[in-house]
């Protein structure tokens, strides 16, 4: 169950003056995660080194039973997140098998690892990630690939922990991840599965182990409670401008929000990561992110800080709960292949979450909130792709950014649409936050995997099966989407045009 639920670039846009914002302070108590010991011996085992002499360099050597017909393959997730040539920071593959006598690997592409040996045998690939150069920010995906400097490795295990392909992806099994060198060397760090560097050995599928994260450094690891779960916040140490317990008490709170708006405090851990990605600027702000097993990664400009007297709290904000609303929406909830043809739902969803949780929580004010709307609006009517029927998005998401933010404008205005029939059809008792519930109370103990189809029929039984067929019309055909005049009425005024926009009716003069 490999989920890509990501952010392509997330936000790029001027930072207007003058808006100020709310910002709002959440206790944390530290606590001791330890996740519950696997005794049995590990399936799979993932060891890294931390090597400084005589350059910086992390070792990976992956141990597994190889195949029973002695041709073992080993690959990297090519094109995760957009991601090309997946891999090829890598260096010197070497394989052994068990006594340590060299057995020969072949490397077709710089993803694919093939090893020879007997049938059977339990054999060792290694390979080593050199220090890597400075990345070019949320151009081809960079801030997904695997970053080693002299104070920081950040890892998706994805593009970093080669999969064994001879076992499937999708069955738990017995994963060990064992670090050596890093705290010798001074480096803290937390992983997906636990707030620190030591060995951890844990039941999960291979799929959703790797989909995972790593970070370790110069790292600050903070670690507070949730709603009674540890909630493990990792920051670059001296990138941004708050300090970790400033960055972790937000990230805190947006945790919170999110699990009391799903109704779901199942999660035993969670990570979030905050590295510092491209460059500072003083007229715009870029920043990215990406949904991984019980983690996400955040990806900011150096110098990020909460400025009141800017967009830039607001838009962290939008980031962070962007993030966590996939642990929901894409992550327990998932999609069927080809994501990107579901991407009106996990990315167009997760936008409408995002504004309507810090819109509840007063984390947006009223009129950012209408601003965010109206934003959305003008930037889905003036998108020359517009009319792009799913399986164009699946084609060109990543090379083509108008396509790429479609679904993100799309399926956040789909929302609305289904969010308004839903309470038209309630008398305002329901609403979409009661389907999404519906699909992560299905999800149970797992996974839901659904498809366009599965939600239709999920919104046809809450909106009725004319909104179905609109929505069906919009996310897979590409028509329009047009919403009802009385969205948001008597609240907001609508004004129809190119693009409609949403006017507080409350604050507008009496004529
Ligand atoms: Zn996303």
């Amino acid at each position: 169950m490999s989920i890509v639920a990501h952010r392509r670039v997330a936000i790029v846009r001027a930072l207007v003056v003058g808006v100020a914002l709310a910002t709002a302070a959440c206790s944390s108590t530290s606590t001791n995660y330890v996740p519950e010991p696997v005794r049995e011996a590990p399936d799979l085992t993932y060891a890294l080194t931390l090597e400084s002499s005589p350059k910086l360099a992390v070792r990976f050597d992956v141990g597994v039973i190889g195949s029973s017909d002695g041709i073992t393959e080993f690959a990297l997730d090519e094109g995760f997140g957009g991601v090309k040539q997946a891999g090829s920071e890598f260096v010197r593959p070497e394989a052994t098998d068990e006594r340590g006598a060299p057995l020969q690997v072949e490397r077709p592409a710089p993803y694919r690892f093939i090893v020879r040996h007997p049938p059977g045998a339990r054999i060792a690939l290694r390979y080593t990630l050199p220090e890597t150069a400075p990345k070019t920010p949320f151009v081809d995906s960079g801030h997904f690939r695997p970053v080693l400097t002299s104070s920081l490795l950040h890892l998706i295990g994805d593009v970093a922990l080669v999969a064994p392909r001879h076992l499937d992806s999708g069955t738990r099994r017995v994963i060990e991840l064992t670090f050596a060198g890093f705290k010798d060397g001074g480096w803290s760090g937390a992983t997906s599965f636990r707030p620190d560097l030591d060995a951890i050995r844990v039941r999960e599928s291979i799929g959703a182990f790797r989909h995972g994260l790593i970070v370790a450094g110069d790292v600050d690891v903070d670690v507070g409670a949730v709603r009674g779960r540890p909630v493990a916040v990792a920051m670059q140490r001296g990138a941004f401008g708050f300090t970790a317990d400033e960055f972790a008490a937000r990230v805190r709170r947006i945790v919170e929000l999110q699990r009391a708006y799903f109704r779901d405090d199942d999660a035993p851990y969670f990570l979030v990561s905050a590295i510092a990605i491209g460059a500072k600027s003083e007229t715009s702000f870029s920043a990215g992110g990406t949904g991984l097993t019980q983690s996400f990664a955040a990806f900011l400009p150096p110098g990020a800080a909460f400025h009141v007297d800017t967009d830039e709290a607001k838009l962290i904000d939008g980031l962070l709960a962007h993030e966590m609303a996939h642990h929901w929406i894409g992550g327990r909830v998932a999609v069927k292949p080809p994501e990107a043809e579901h991407y009106w739902f996990t990315e167009g969803f997760t936008e409408f979450v995002a504004r309507r949780v810090l819109a509840d929580a007063g984390l947006l004010t009223r009129a950012q909130s209408i601003d965010e709307l109206n934003a959305t609006l003008l930037e889905y009517h003036v998108n020359p792709e517009k009319n792009a029927p799913a399986a164009r998005i699946a084609d060109a998401f990543w090379a083509d950014p108008n396509v790429g933010d479609l679904p993100y404008q799309r399926g956040n205005l789909v929302a609305i649409v289904v969010d308004h029939a839903i309470r038209a059809r309630t008398g305002g008792k329901n609403g979409v936050d009661d389907l999404l519930r519906e699909l992560v109370r299905d999800a149970g103990e797992g996974q839901l995997v659904v498809d366009t189809d599965d939600l239709l029929l999920r919104i046809s039984a809450w909106a009725g099966a004319d909104v179905a067929a609109r929505v069906r019309a919009v996310v897979v055909n590409g028509e329009t989407v047009e919403l009802d005049p009385t969205t948001y009425a008597p609240s907001l005024r609508y004004v129809p045009g190119d693009p409609p926009q949403f006017v507080d009716a409350e604050a507008s003069p009496t004529p």
